[in-house]
């Protein structure tokens, strides 16, 4: 591939949040993207955003832990934008409780979306990755990998995907693939949000709490992790692999 030519991104759960800042800061380096989340309806104001500011993108509805839908929606990403080289595993959803009254149901549904959906769209992806000697995956880890109370599914699932990224990393980087995860410290979303209200906090006081404990004294945006998404899956990235980058205002314990 000449270094002038689209390389075509795909990015999970972009319909808002980190998946939503990763896909428009994708396209404004000039790759092509696919949108996908849940809901392909909900994909609408990233990929508008996205073409509003001179790019190309698709939506594309897909459950990231569905085998046929992944399949699918990858089959219909290189059939209309092309090779899908860059793949940002982000998609992610939260059932948090003490292990003495977390369900199987939800320690079933984290592990499928967070750890099933990673494995499904990288194998998925890397057969185009290996055709064009060229990839980039990066997954998104969380700082809850080093544990958190309330989160014994979450934290084994994103403290998982760094293994899953560092096996990835062995694996193809013969074929010219590289494979790291970036691990978000507090970053303001519905995610975030969701936590604020389930601890019974208004969303403006949970962010301030939390920015006192961070180093640089604010809590994170979107953008901050598409920042270092879009370092990790830039061409110049090469020779950087198999990493865990914390995103999180400071060092964590
Ligand atoms: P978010 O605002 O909740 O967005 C996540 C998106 O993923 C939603 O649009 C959601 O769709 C979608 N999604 C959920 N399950 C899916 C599935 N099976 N297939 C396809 N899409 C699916 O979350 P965020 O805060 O931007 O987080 C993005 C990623 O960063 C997640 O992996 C999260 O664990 C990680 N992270 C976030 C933080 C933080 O502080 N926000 C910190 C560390 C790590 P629905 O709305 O339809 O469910």
């Amino acid at each position: 591939m000449s270094t002038t030519e689209q390389r075509v991104a795909v990015v999970t759960g972009a319909a808002r949040g980190i998946g939503a800042a990763t896909a428009i800061r994708l396209a404004a380096e000039g790759r092509a993207v696919a949108v996908i989340d849940l809901d392909e309806a909900a994909c609408k104001d990233t990929v508008e955003q996205i073409q509003a500011d001179g790019g190309k993108a698709i939506a594309v509805g897909c459950d990231v832990s569905d085998e046929a839908q992944v399949e699918a929606a990858v089959a219909r990403i290189a059939d209309e934008l092309g090779a899908p080289t860059v793949l940002v595993n982000n998609a992610g959803v939260l059932r948090d409780n003490l292990l003495f009254k977390m369900s199987a149901s939800d320690w079933d549904t984290v592990m499928n979306v967070h750890l099933r959906g990673a494995f499904l769209m990288s194998k998925a992806c890397q057969k185009h990755m290996v055709d064009a000697g060229f990839g980039r995956i990066v997954n998104l880890s969380s700082s809850s990998a080093l544990g958190n109370r309330g989160q014994v599914n979450y934290s084994a699932a994103k403290a998982g995907l760094q293994g899953f990224t560092k096996t990835l990393a062995k694996e193809l980087g013969k074929f010219g693939i590289t494979a790291n995860s970036v691990a978000p410290g507090f970053i303001v979303t519905e995610m975030t949000k969701a936590t604020a209200e389930r601890v019974g906090m208004g969303f403006e006081d949970f962010q301030a709490a939390a920015a006192t404990q961070i180093p640089v004294q604010r809590v994170g945006r979107p953008d901050d992790i598409a920042n270092a998404i879009a370092f990790f899956t830039g061409d110049a990235a090469g020779f950087v692999s198999g990493q865990v980058m914390y995103v999180a205002g400071g060092p964590l314990n």
